[in-house]
């Protein structure tokens, strides 16, 4: 599932590709990504409406439109879910099979598929309203997240993945950044200490920054292996192992920790996948 360093790199690879461009055509093929909106509004708010920009905030894409009719700007939230990808193609391809949005675009088509249909293509920004700072920004501060962190009896791992305490984090970049911050993912957050709640934060911080520059230089025109130029985003078969390569725990289980070579393990938490090392996570 993409976290905040994917969406970022999609949003900066995707931003100069969409900007300037007309909607010219809105096919919708699922209304279940539009909700609350309903097709009918979606059609009438997008058909004619110039993309302005496109920018990110915690997991969600923001694309900025300018309507005719309509002083204002009006925002369109997108959100990737568990399987979505957004990209472009060619305008005489054929809709991909899960397509759920397609926007026409004068020379090329941008295209919202979702397999599973958990995503989200909507005018309803409600979302966004609870989120909590920033994790890059200047308004996520050791001082707030130690306050926060203080009322809470959950589990750290836990805790981090509320995106009301900061936005972005899911559980691939809390594991690593537990890992990098030498905290146990069971601790309860109120038993943090100050300089663990700073290691912590820093962590969050240098995971996240170490994970869009990673992002941002590796090639996204996978295309099914064929380099033609237009924008993927997602695995597709044959992309290569980019983003699990520099991961130091997630998803190692049983791999040696690269700090001091002791097993990598793997609990559930909440339902969820928390790896680890047991040996330098100790408190
Ligand atoms: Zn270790």
């Amino acid at each position: 599932m993409p976290e905040l360093p994917e969406v970022e790199v999609l949003a900066r690879h995707l931003r100069p590709l969409i900007r300037g461009k007309t909607i010219r055509g809105v096919s919708v093929q699922r209304a279940k990504v539009l909700a609350p909106t309903s097709p009918r509004i979606f059609r009438r708010t997008l058909l004619g409406a110039k993309i302005t920009g496109l920018s990110r905030r915690g997991k969600y894409l923001l694309f900025q439109l300018r309507t005719p009719g309509r002083k204002g700007p009006v925002t369109l939230l997108g959100h990737l879910g568990m399987t979505g990808r957004f990209f472009l193609a060619r305008k005489k391809e054929r809709f991909p099979k899960h397509a759920a949005v397609v926007l026409d675009l004068g020379g090329k088509k941008f295209i919202y598929e979702d397999a599973r249909y958990f995503g989200r293509l909507t005018l309803n920004l409600a979302a966004v309203g609870k989120l909590g700072p920033e994790p890059l920004g200047s308004d996520f501060r050791p001082a707030s997240f130690a306050e926060s962190l203080k009322r809470s009896r959950q589990a750290i791992k836990i805790r981090l993945l509320d995106q009301t305490l900061v936005a972005g984090v899911g559980n691939i970049y809390a594991s690593e950044a537990l890992f990098r911050a030498r905290i146990s993912p069971r601790l309860p957050a109120r038993r943090l200490s100050r300089p663990q709640v700073a290691q912590l934060w820093r962590a969050i911080r240098a995971v996240l920054a170490e994970a869009i520059k990673c992002g941002s230089t590796m090639p996204l025109n996978f295309g099914g292996g064929r380099p033609d130029g237009l924008f993927y985003f997602g695995r597709v078969p044959g992309a290569p192992d980019y983003y699990e390569e520099r991961l130091r725990v997630y998803d190692r289980a049983g791999r040696p920790c690269p700090n001091c070579g002791g097993s990598i393990k793997r609990i559930k938490q909440a339902g969820r996948s928390t790896f680890y090392c047991p040996q330098c996570q100790r408190a």
